[in-house]
């Protein structure tokens, strides 16, 4: 059995005043939570305060947004695995739409990037989806199998299974515009089946996969109910405490 997993992208949000209120009052709302693998993704600069302000909650984990692949040097404005470490980070974003389509980062450059991750034991949430223009010209299963062989090359099994992969067709990201449960877990099926091409059954079985797209607290128990979809990756919704929460709850029922 899979456990559900929910991470709140905040994007370049967040002083780290709005951060630890955030915290605050989703840790008074959320109460106990075990069943649900919870997620908070900061800006860098609000990492450090997000942690404080968890404080106890340690079933709680903290993400990063992006990284660098090389461990330290002469590498001005970027961030490593083993820097994110010395923070208690947990999971890093990878290849996110947003740095692919604004920022140019290839598959290649994704999987250095989950690549050193991994060494650095941080755990990957490595984002695949296509554009609409390639929905509307039948491509999705192409481009789906196409970012995963070339993001998760060189994987072993066992690095798949620490690997959370994301779902998130771009336009419905930020657009309001969620896809269907049945769009999305069509998505899902197929993600996993090429898992199970690259790995094996039971590989593919024991991967993560979230749905991110326009996910809000109406839509998000449905999409989380079909079964190959574990959990979400949020933007706009998570900057609420209260819409992020509920997302979280959904994630419970099924
Ligand atoms: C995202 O950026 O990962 C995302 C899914 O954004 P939104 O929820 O705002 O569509």
């Amino acid at each position: 059995m899979r456990k559900k997993i929910v991470a709140a992208n905040w994007k370049m949000n967040m002083t780290q005043a709005e951060a630890a209120r955030f915290i605050e009052s989703m840790l008074l709302d959320l109460g106990e939570i075990t069943d649900v693998e919870v997620v908070i993704v900061p800006p860098f600069t609000a990492i450090a305060k997000v942690m404080e302000a968890l404080g106890r909650a340690q079933n709680i984990k903290v993400g990063a947004q992006n990284m660098y692949w090389e461990k330290n040097g002469p590498f001005t404005g970027e961030i490593s695995g083993p820097l994110l470490r010395d923070l208690f980070v947990h999971y890093v974003v990878l290849g996110h739409s947003e740095r692919r389509i604004l920022f140019g980062e290839t598959d290649e450059i994704v999987n250095r990037k989950v690549r050193a991750a991994h060494e650095a034991t941080l755990r990957p949430i490595v984002c695949i989806g296509e554009t609409l223009e390639q929905r509307d010209m039948g491509n999705v299963e192409k481009i789906l199998a196409i970012q995963m062989r070339g993001s998760l090359a060189g994987l072993n099994a066992k690095e798949l299974q620490e690997t959370v992969i994301a779902y998130e067709p771009v336009w419905a990201i930020g657009t309001g515009r969620n896809a269907t449960p049945d769009q999305a877990q069509e998505a899902h099926a197929f993600v996993r089946h090429i898992l199970g091409e690259m790995a094996d059954d039971a590989t593919a079985e024991r991967v993560r996969i979230q749905y991110g797209g326009s996910v809000k607290p109406e839509n998000a128990r449905e999409l989380m109910s079909q079964p190959d979809i574990d959990g979400a990756l949020v933007g706009g919704a998570s900057l609420d405490p209260r819409s992020f929460v509920q997302i979280v709850k959904a994630a419970r029922e099924r």
